[in-house]
């Protein structure tokens, strides 16, 4: 069993953020993450609303600096399939990832949330063979060619956005007649003549032999179906939070997002929680970095009074 001060599980910007606080205040800290560099932030092809850069950047640059600075400050990055369990126990948090255990009076969980499925016939079948949840990563793969993006958040736009650039023609097809996306991304997306949008629609079905070959589609409104041929469809429907380990010990909202109070700490005490992963009402990479930071100091805090 290894003993640090700090365990942090997840390496996107609040788990780095927080690595940076902690060990920058001379606390002996562990990262854990399943993937070194991974998370959607570092998917992210172009961030434009990250303060310091005005031409923007991009995920990968960003997540590179910030473990960069993390790693000046002596923090200890490791890399783990899957974080099995958590356990309190005698004052210590210890964490359970394959054959290793690792405690510390305190534990900053920043594991971020996972792409929502459509759960329609067919998604199985193509997922890697023209379905993708991914347009930054699996994009050039459909360049001069068709296809969709389904959702109508600021991922889906995004995406649809990133496609009109190496696509002959995107699809948008959306649930509502109103996109959730931000106005400067719908602006762009709705003056783009690539992007097509399909309104009031949602998915049935997607069709193929070897790959992706068409979508089944039906209105909401009046029912109608239709077939629209594509190559390639990229899902972008919304994530659900990384949270399966630590269920029945922290406290959730329905929607599994770890529940704290205005300093990170959740209902279980030298538990903290940063990012995507806590309920809140702004997921961004700016309010991650924030919660990184508030959950170190709030650690660090915890820490004093107990030892
Ligand atoms: P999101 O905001 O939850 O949007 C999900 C979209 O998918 C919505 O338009 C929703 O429709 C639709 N949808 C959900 N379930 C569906 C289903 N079963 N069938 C069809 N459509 C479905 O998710 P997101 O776009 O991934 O964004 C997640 C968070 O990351 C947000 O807070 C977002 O602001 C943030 N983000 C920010 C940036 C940026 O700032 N540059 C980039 C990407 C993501 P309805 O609209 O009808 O609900």
């Amino acid at each position: 069993m290894e003993d640090h001060h700090v365990i942090i599980i997840g390496g996107g910007p609040a788990g780095l953020t927080a690595g940076i606080y902690a060990s920058r205040g001379h606390l002996k800290t562990i990262l854990l993450e399943s993937m070194i560099p991974s998370g959607q932030a570092y998917m992210a092809e172009k961030i434009e609303n990250y303060p310091g850069f005005p031409d923007g950047v991009s995920g990968r640059e960003l997540i590179e600096r910030f473990t960069q600075q993390a790693s000046r400050f002596g923090l200890d990055i490791q890399q783990f399939t899957a974080v099995d369990k958590v356990e309190v126990t005698n004052e210590k948090r210890t964490v359970s990832a394959g054959d290793k255990k690792f405690s510390a009076p305190a534990l900053i969980i920043a594991t971020g949330a996972k792409w929502n499925q459509l759960g329609i016939p067919g998604e199985e079948e193509f997922s890697g063979k023209g379905i993708s949840y991914c347009a930054t990563c699996d994009g050039a793969f459909f360049k001069d060619q068709e296809v969709a993006v389904v959702g109508g958040g600021d991922t889906a736009i995004e995406d649809a956005l990133y496609l009109s650039r190496l696509t002959r023609k995107v699809y948008v097809i959306h649930r509502r007649d109103q996109l959730r996306a931000q106005k400067i991304l719908q602006r762009k997306a709705l003056e783009e003549p690539t992007i097509e949008f399909i309104w009031d629609t949602v998915v049935r079905e997607i069709r193929g032999e070897d790959t992706v070959k068409t979508l089944l589609l039906e209105n909401v409104k009046d029912a109608t179906q239709t077939e629209v041929a594509v190559n390639g469809v990229f899902i972008a429907v919304g994530q659900r939070p990384n949270t399966d380990f630590v269920q029945g010990l922290i406290e959730l909202d329905d929607k599994g997002y770890i529940i704290t109070d205005q300093n990170c700490a959740t209902t279980v005490a030298g538990i903290f929680a940063a990012g995507d992963v806590r309920q809140k009402s702004l997921r961004q990479i700016s309010t991650a970095v924030g919660d990184g930071a508030l959950a170190a100091s709030t650690a660090e805090r915890y820490i004093e009074e107990k030892l």
